[in-house]
């Protein structure tokens, strides 16, 4: 444990269990609200109509098309109706997408948030925003971007199909995975972060066996929050910075690119982080916790290579030179070369990737 530390709570009310969306309107009248955009995906749209309909005549409108990355132009013909309709608060139902959009819009109006995830990317329960313009996705944290509520509602999340849920599990496991590496870390949230991994590497398997299992998905959905938090706590490193950078250039989807990256990215570290890989390895119930979380990434069948989701092999370049060009903490240096070699062996999905750690990333397939 460092000797000194600060610890800063998050301000976000949680409530958590299954059917609890049915407390959506009480939570509204709890902060005074009237008049709810609410916010979803398009595929979305029939949940949030069912969302709406829970608030009744606290919901004054939908927007229904929330994108990945947070662009901003999306964001603005979301603003334009909430203008129009002059609302006081936003409801937002679904993952990180419209999460995120719901932070945009506090963001600009410093309006209250209500989240009801139906994913485990963790974005309710952090003070930052990531938005997309012009090919590059710049990330802020503040106070207004943090939601008020976030109703975690077990139910919404057995609809998600069992690869996504993966993907976004181990998105969540990324965010702790940085935290137990991260400058401002403490013991607080390395206990969240260990707990959080322990829960969905435990639940995971039992999901992708049983999607509709409620007592795993009630699992994964506490790791996912208890991993949230931790990012919302810490600031990140190569991993997240990665992952910015790539899925601003090239539009990849979110929690695949989290999920091919995260081996890497460790074994980059992993020379500097010694304390971080023992708890990562106690968590997941191994000696190894790149090998196991490679090995259980195997077993859900989701993609292991960036080439795999559409990222162009010409683009390593770029993403290099944008992935250096501000500087920020990393428990390693990020340099060009080993960042370049980082990048060739995620694209590739490649065995002989070692980046001086002691343990060679294996692919068997
Ligand atoms: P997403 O919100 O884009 O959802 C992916 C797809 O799954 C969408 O089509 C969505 O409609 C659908 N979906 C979501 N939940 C479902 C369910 N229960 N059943 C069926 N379909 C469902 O994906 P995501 O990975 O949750 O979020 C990615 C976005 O979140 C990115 O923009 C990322 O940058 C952001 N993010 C931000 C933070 C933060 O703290 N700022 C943290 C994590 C992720």
């Amino acid at each position: 444990m460092s000797e000194s530390f600060v610890y800063q709570a998050l301000s976000t009310r949680v409530i958590f269990g299954r059917a609890t969306s049915a407390k959506l309107r009480e939570e509204a009248d709890r902060l005074g609200l009237r008049r709810l955009l609410v916010l979803s995906t398009p595929e979305q749209t029939p949940l949030a109509e069912s969302v709406r309909q829970l608030l009744g005549d606290r919901a004054i409108g939908m927007f229904n098309n929330a994108t990945m990355h947070t662009p901003v132009e999306v964001t603005r013909g979301a603003m334009d109706l909430a203008e129009q309709l002059n609302i006081d608060g936003v409801v937002a139902v679904g993952g990180g997408s419209t999460t995120g959009l719901g932070k945009a819009i506090a963001l600009r109006t410093d309006l209250s948030q209500i989240v009801l995830p139906t994913t485990y990317a963790g974005s309710e329960v952090t003070p930052i925003l990531g938005e997309t313009k012009d090919g590059r996705k710049t990330t802020q944290r503040g106070p207004k971007i943090q939601p008020e509520v976030v109703i975690y509602d077990v139910d919404l999340t057995l609809s998600l199909p069992p690869a996504m849920s993966a993907l976004s599990a181990f998105n969540a496991i990324a965010h702790a995975a940085e935290a137990l590496y991260a400058p401002d870390g403490n013991p607080i949230v390395s206990l969240m972060a260990e707990d959080g991994v322990r829960a969905i590497v435990d639940a995971l398997p039992r999901v992708m066996r049983t999607p509709g299992d409620p007592e795993a998905r009630a699992a994964l959905l506490y790791g996912a929050w208890l991993c949230g938090s931790c990012l919302g706590m810490t600031t990140m490193g190569l991993h997240h910075k990665l992952c910015h950078t790539l899925g601003g250039l090239f539009d990849l989807p979110h929690a695949q690119t989290h999920a091919i990256v995260l081996p890497y990215a460790l074994a980059y570290n992993e020379p500097m982080i010694p304390d971080a890989m023992s708890r990562l390895a106690r968590a997941m119930q191994t000696g190894d916790a790149i090998g196991a979380l490679l090995q259980l990434e195997r077993e859900c069948a989701i993609p292991l290579a960036l080439r795999d989701i559409g990222m162009p092999r010409e683009g390593i370049v770029a993403a290099v030179e944008q992935a250096i060009a501000v500087p920020y903490k990393n428990p390693r240096p990020v340099e060009a070369a080993a960042l370049t070699d980082l990048l060739e062996s995620a694209w590739a999905g490649e065995t002989r990737y070692k980046a001086n750690s002691s343990k060679a990333i294996c692919r068997n397939h």
